[in-house]
């Protein structure tokens, strides 16, 4: 590769992916949407509501306790707690994503040969972790590139074909 590929870290934490998470159904196995009731409310305890173009069902989030689900397998979403749509394995090590922007930025970052880290703007020092520096070391390392793309292109493949078109990476 003669060309360097970049990814500069602006800083994103999960809860900056978290407006819409894709998750099975509860009730037909499709892919669901879990979203914001109010898309510009930043708060994390902001109702949500779970929506199934392919059935219909809908059910509503908003108790007051949320339980990561990163652990669990499979993964699931910190509200309903139910599979999230994309997560792939091998070798007992699973990659995840909330929803196609959140894919595509890890993918961003798994791609780049040159990955620039931020410091804070004031204080000169680190800051608080991204959603990448949060990244297990499998994903992150360079040896595993080939392994973690084809996961990733898994999963893309799973999604419905108009989820799977939207913000293609660059
Ligand atoms: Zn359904």
């Amino acid at each position: 590769m003669n060309e360097q590929k970049r990814f500069r870290d602006r800083g994103q934490t999960l809860s900056d992916f978290d407006d819409e998470i894709l998750v099975v159904c509860p009730q037909c196995a499709a892919c669901a949407r879990v979203f914001k009731k109010d898309p510009a409310d930043p708060n994390w305890f902001t109702p949500r509501r779970l929506v199934c173009r392919n059935c219909g069902y809908t059910r509503n989030w908003v108790a007051k306790e949320i339980r990561r689900g990163w652990w669990t397998r499979p993964v699931v979403d910190d509200f309903f707690g139910i599979p999230v749509w994309l997560q792939a394995s091998s070798g007992g090590k699973v990659l995840w994503a909330y929803n196609v922007r959140h894919l595509r930025h890890i993918e961003g970052y798994v791609r780049a040969t040159l990955r620039e880290s931020r410091k804070h703007p004031i204080f000169g020092g680190w800051v608080n972790q991204s959603m990448v520096e949060r990244l297990p070391r499998w994903i992150s390392a360079a040896h595993n590139r080939p392994l973690v793309l084809k996961l990733i292109r898994r999963m893309l493949e799973s999604l419905p074909p108009e989820l799977r078109d939207t913000q293609q990476a660059k």
